[in-house]
């Protein structure tokens, strides 16, 4: 059997139709394929490697654990340093409220904490949530999904949960007394990159302190600088009350967190009451790759030069067939007539060894989400080959 062989036989698959790219190496802005292939990463493995695949610094600082030891015990027994070190430089970045970082393994768990925390802080049951958002795939995560077809097949889901529009200054109206938590990601990635204005922003942090609702903020794929601040809630002048990031913040290895106020966060201690358990949560080898991380995007000013990349991008890619780009950031959705159009586009793209997407909502718009140290001369390169794509099909 080859390894396309081999993929297929035993390994559950998740769709009809796998991409079925065989990669080797990956390094950089770049991934290798077993036969000479070299493919352009424009989706970041959908948003995680925002530092490049295998950053040095990162593989250094797996090395350096790997030397002392990997997992030991449950998340928030044994003293770690790598986790702590990774907390203090979590909360570095972060407005003074967010000072208390619960380390999980991936969004979804995240999510899930979130929403726990809420539930025990205020002891409310409603919570809120926004059509198309997209939070996860376990069944707290989908619960709070913004799109019924994909939570169709798994009803009965989590009761009390209401959908409100995303960006909808009006429907805000919704959130009352009665109601835990309002969730949403900060800008909506899989609906195919959809922002918010300022003013909504500010009018749901006066309604969630108004209804002493807690406001959680979802930057599993807007944090980690991709959107051209450290946090994505840092363009609109306000603050969360539980922060949920994941995806870029382990550099490649699987981490995630939900945050909080020592204050809300404390309410998970109260025993006996189960507050949340992970085995594997803040792996020591995944938080010294994210301390590293976050160094990484501090120390080689990688944030400074999203806008101006993003820019770039917007200026190369005009063409009649694209209607229209959003952005925020490196957070980029091209969006064109139809799926029909787009599908074999991006298919032209990988033989031509540039590797974009679409979104899991928004079928007609290529998902441009680069690593953040891609060069302006390599942006020339995809936007070109993008271009030819248009063009030839
Ligand atoms: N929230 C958002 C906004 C996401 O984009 C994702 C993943 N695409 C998740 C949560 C879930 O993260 P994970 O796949 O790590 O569980």
């Amino acid at each position: 059997m080859n390894n396309r062989q081999l993929f297929l036989s035993h390994l559950a698959q998740t769709t009809d139709f796998p991409l079925l790219i065989e990669i080797e190496k990956a390094e950089g802005v770049y991934m290798f394929g077993p036969n000479g292939e070299k493919y352009m990463d424009l989706i970041s493995g959908i948003g995680v490697s925002n530092i490049g695949h295998r950053h040095p610094k990162v593989l250094e600082a797996i090395h350096k654990q790997l030397d002392k030891y990997l997992h030991l015990m449950v998340y928030g027994e044994y003293v770690q340093q790598p986790q702590s070190l990774l907390a203090e430089a979590i909360v570095k970045t972060l407005p003074d409220s967010l000072d208390n970082v619960y380390l999980v393994n991936s969004g979804s768990e995240a999510i899930e904490g979130a929403i726990k925390l809420a539930k025990r802080f205020n002891n409310r049951r409603e919570i809120i949530s926004c059509n198309d958002a997209y939070h996860g795939s376990s069944h707290g995560a989908l619960s709070v999904g913004g799109n019924e077809l994909f939570k169709r097949a798994y009803r009965p889901l989590l009761p009390g949960v209401r959908n409100i529009q995303y960006g909808d200054q009006e429907q805000l109206n919704h959130i009352s007394t009665e109601t835990s938590a309002i969730i949403l990601e900060t800008i909506q990635g899989e609906a195919g990159i959809r922002v918010a204005d300022k003013l909504y922003f500010k009018a749901l942090r006066e309604k969630c302190n108004q209804t002493g609702t807690l406001l959680i903020l979802d930057e599993v794929q807007a944090g980690f600088g991709r959107t051209g601040k450290f946090w994505a809630f840092e363009h609109f002048g306000i603050v969360p009350d539980i922060l949920v990031c994941a995806k870029g913040m382990g550099g490649g290895m699987p981490i995630g967190a939900f945050i909080a106020s020592k204050k809300i966060m404390e309410v998970f201690k109260e025993n006996p009451l189960l507050g949340h358990i992970t085995t594997f949560g803040g792996h020591p080898v995944s938080a010294a790759a994210s301390l590293a991380t976050i160094q990484v995007i501090l120390k080689e000013n990688l944030i400074e030069t999203v806008e101006e990349k993003a820019n770039l991008f917007r200026t190369l890619l005009k063409h009649p067939k694209i209607k229209e780009i959003r952005n925020k950031g490196l957070m980029m959705a091209v969006a064109f007539e139809s799926f029909e159009i787009l599908k074999p586009i991006i298919d032209r793209c990988i033989e031509d060894g540039v590797i974009t997407d679409w979104f899991l909502y928004c079928d007609n718009a290529m998902r441009i989400a680069p690593p953040l140290t891609i060069t302006n001369e390599e942006i020339h390169i995809a936007c070109e080959s993008i271009l030819k794509a248009i063009e030839e099909v």
